[in-house]
């Protein structure tokens, strides 16, 4: 009686440890086949691959402005002895000395953000105000370029924040206090890892005004991408050219808008 109690006994305790690795070693296999598959795009914020930081704090980050003018309050040389990237030599050849110091290559018709070419290596998704729904045709058409996920999933919000590092991406409307400004983006950056975009379009020109607000939006997306702005005027038909007239769209990226994100993404 003893013997058999004890040898139950024995049996379950052996059952149950088979069991349970059984059980540990399947959930961990899972777990492995769960990270085969997924791609640095897959990654959300709060969980990322080996080394990149993603809650960067904001003093570790560079913040840029990219500013779209409306082309009646175009900026003009400011002789500074400064070439900045609204100037141009043919145009400024005060500040932009032929073959200075000038990054922006003119002769292709494309720009990035940085010079370490910073740009998004996982994925995330945005929030756009009511009225901005073209956002997600913008994206299709940056993410179809690059033939990588830049840009996530769209959501619909309001009161967004602009200019505002809180870890979301926001596209809103708003008054921006400078004068003659169609759209703003801030893209905060550090390396080759952009953290985060608020793009803001004036609230002085849209919803409803005499510039097309789905061309500027698919611009500014492109600044979000980290891509620069353009400012000779060999590449005014660019969807990143940095002037907009009134009436003029620009929906469809052009070969050149199209290289330069490939060479960003590749
Ligand atoms: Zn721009």
């Amino acid at each position: 009686m003893k013997k058999t109690r004890l040898i139950t006994l024995f049996t379950v305790i052996v059952s149950v440890t088979v069991l349970s690795v059984g059980m540990a070693m399947a959930l961990s296999l899972n777990q492995e086949t769960e990270k085969e598959k997924r791609t640095v795009e897959n990654y959300k914020r709060d969980e990322m691959p080996n080394g990149i930081i993603k809650n960067k704090p904001e003093n570790e980050l560079t913040k840029v402005l990219f500013i779209r003018y409306a082309p009646d309050v175009k900026m003009v040389c400011d002789n500074d002895n400064v070439c900045e990237k609204k100037e141009n030599p043919k145009s400024c050849p005060n500040d932009c000395k032929q073959g200075g110091d000038k990054d922006q290559i003119t002769n292709s018709c494309y720009d990035f953000l940085s010079k370490s070419k910073s740009k998004w290596n996982w994925t995330e998704d945005y929030y756009y105000e009511t009225g901005l729904e073209y956002s997600n045709n913008s994206v299709t058409k940056w993410n179809n370029a690059a033939q990588t996920m830049i840009f996530g999933d769209g959501n619909n919000e309001d009161n967004l924040d602009w200019g505002v590092y809180d870890n979301k991406n926001s596209i809103s409307l708003g008054n921006y206090p400078e004068e003659g400004v169609l759209g703003v983006t801030a893209v905060w950056y550090q390396g080759k890892n952009i953290y985060e975009y608020d793009i803001l379009f004036d609230t002085d020109y849209f919803p409803f005004g005499s510039h097309d607000l789905d061309t500027v939006i698919l611009h500014e997306f492109g600044h979000a991408a980290g891509m620069g702005d353009l400012y000779d005027t060999t590449c005014i038909s660019e969807v990143m050219y940095g002037y907009l007239g009134e009436g003029e769209v620009k929906t469809d990226l052009t070969d050149n808008d199209i290289t330069g994100i490939k060479k960003l993404y590749k």
